[in-house]
């Protein structure tokens, strides 16, 4: 009964039909592409520069993933790019909200329609997102979440959500994450052992009710960081494209001295992470798709440039004036 309180929770949330909850963001992925019937010798198009799993359930279904560059403003999938990859195995794309904010849709949903292609959004960070008063997950065929507890709606282990608006996807994502069971034990497909534990569909429950004051929270300290980097010589603050909320899942800045920085901040003992300091097509996994360096420089420069600043909705205005004064002084030294 948790999980499915949970499910019509966030279905009304999020503005879906429905809303099933899986065992993790990247069974959720997995599952999605399983329930399209996407499989060996499809194409699926997507981004170098996202998680590993945005690309690696691609593959274990079967699929190849094509990647496409960056845009090098909000980091996500560079529309314009896509046209060019399609061809006849091409079966869906796959836009993630990186970072919080929606990949540009409009381009990707008209021409996922002109040929017939799915869209399937990787919404694992964007949990609240939206674009154009639509929320991130519920403008393709299928929206993928994750609660694993670095996301904004985070559980106390692994979590994760497809969402769709379709009555027939909706089935089979729910026997797929039972072992493709029809009933108990009538299987009807191959399946996964992908449910949401009850334990953490409560857990979620409680924090779904606190998830847009806690975004909203994320929201001011990146706007009160913004505020005061971004005179700072050799530093990028975040750029939000038009029409979108971001939910700040992380907040980055892009700065050439990236690496002397992460140095400085941590000698200053201030958290921060690099996501994602080896785009996908260059990960040894992927040796195997024959992809260069140089092949996608937008996704290539934002891995080496790119620093995530602590912006969780707890985060005090004085911690946020002690990161902010430590990485002014790195700019003057
Ligand atoms: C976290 C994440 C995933 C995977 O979710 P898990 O719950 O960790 O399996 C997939 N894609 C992106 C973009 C993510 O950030």
């Amino acid at each position: 009964p948790e999980v499915e309180a949970f499910e019509q929770e966030v279905a009304a949330y999020c503005g879906a039909k429905y809303a099933i909850g899986v065992s993790s963001g990247t069974d959720a992925l997995l599952i999605a592409l399983m329930a399209a019937g996407i499989g060996k010798g499809d194409e699926v198009i997507t981004t170098p520069y996202s998680f590993i799993a945005t690309a690696t359930s691609i593959s274990r279904v079967g699929a190849i993933p094509v990647f496409i560059d960056i845009d090098p403003k909000t980091y996500t999938i560079d529309p314009k790019a896509i046209a060019d990859e399609i061809t006849d195995a091409t079966k869906a794309i796959m836009p993630v909200h990186l970072f919080g904010q929606c990949a540009e849709m409009k381009p990707i949903l008209d021409l996922a329609k002109q040929r017939n292609m799915l869209v399937m959004e990787d919404a694992a960070q964007a949990i609240g997102a939206g674009q154009n008063g639509v929320k991130a997950g519920t403008m393709g065929a299928f929206g993928c979440f994750s609660f694993f507890p670095s996301k904004n709606l985070g559980g106390f282990g692994d979590g994760g959500l497809v969402t769709t608006n379709d009555d027939a996807f909706a089935q089979r994502v729910k026997e797929l994450r039972q072992h493709g069971g029809k009933d108990k034990y009538r299987n009807v497909m191959i399946g996964i052992n992908g449910r949401l534990d009850a334990l953490q569909a409560a857990v979620l429950r409680v924090k779904l009710k606190h998830l847009d004051a806690w975004s909203a929270a994320r929201r001011e300290h990146a706007e009160y960081y913004t505020q005061a980097l971004q005179a700072v010589k050799g530093v990028q603050t975040p750029i939000t494209a038009p029409g979108n909320t971001h939910i700040y899942n992380q907040y980055v800045l892009r700065v050439e001295r990236r690496d002397e920085l992460q140095a400085h901040l941590n000698a200053h003992q201030i958290g921060n992470a690099i996501y994602y300091p080896i785009p996908i097509h260059l990960q040894e996994c992927y040796d195997i798709l024959g992809y260069q360096e140089t092949d996608f420089p937008a996704a290539e420069q934002a891995a080496a440039e790119t620093i995530a600043l602590p912006v969780y909705p707890e985060l005090t205005r004085a911690q946020q004036d002690y990161v902010i004064e430590t990485i002014q002084a790195f700019s003057r030294s």
